[in-house]
């Protein structure tokens, strides 16, 4: 998809209500690849001159997330990816199974998720 400023407002307002469903802070995003080229190496680490192939990245460590908006064939297939993304944030042990698609359509779906406990926390509080 090609980007417009109508576009660029319409993910940003996806970005922040699907981090607020999921409890987690909003996530820093870039949507160009010399944008994210041009963040710290560490805050990349994994995927950085990889991420071109892919429609859309998480870095949960640094609360970073890459939109390739080009690859993107429609504005469905762009909420899907942010959501997708996103849902990394909230579940960075869930691989891509069956559970975190199930993440990914309830909350396209709108659900509202409770915040992200680490299980230590947990058994701290028993
Ligand atoms: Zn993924």
């Amino acid at each position: 998809m090609r980007r417009t400023r109508m576009l660029d407002m319409w993910i940003d307002r996806k970005i922040t209500s699907f981090s607020q469903q999921l409890c987690v802070a909003k996530p820093k995003y870039v949507m160009r690849l010399r944008d994210l080229l041009s963040l710290p190496k560490e805050m990349t680490k994994g995927r950085r001159t990889s991420a071109y192939k892919y429609r859309g990245v998480a870095y949960t460590r640094s609360n970073l997330i890459f939109l390739n908006v080009k690859r993107a064939t429609s504005r469905a297939d762009l909420r899907y990816i942010i959501a997708h993304e996103c849902a990394h944030l909230r579940f960075p042990y869930l691989s891509h199974g069956i559970r975190f698609k199930k993440v990914v359509d309830q909350l396209m779906k709108g659900r509202q998720f409770r915040p992200y406990q680490p299980k230590r926390m947990k058994s701290r509080l028993k």
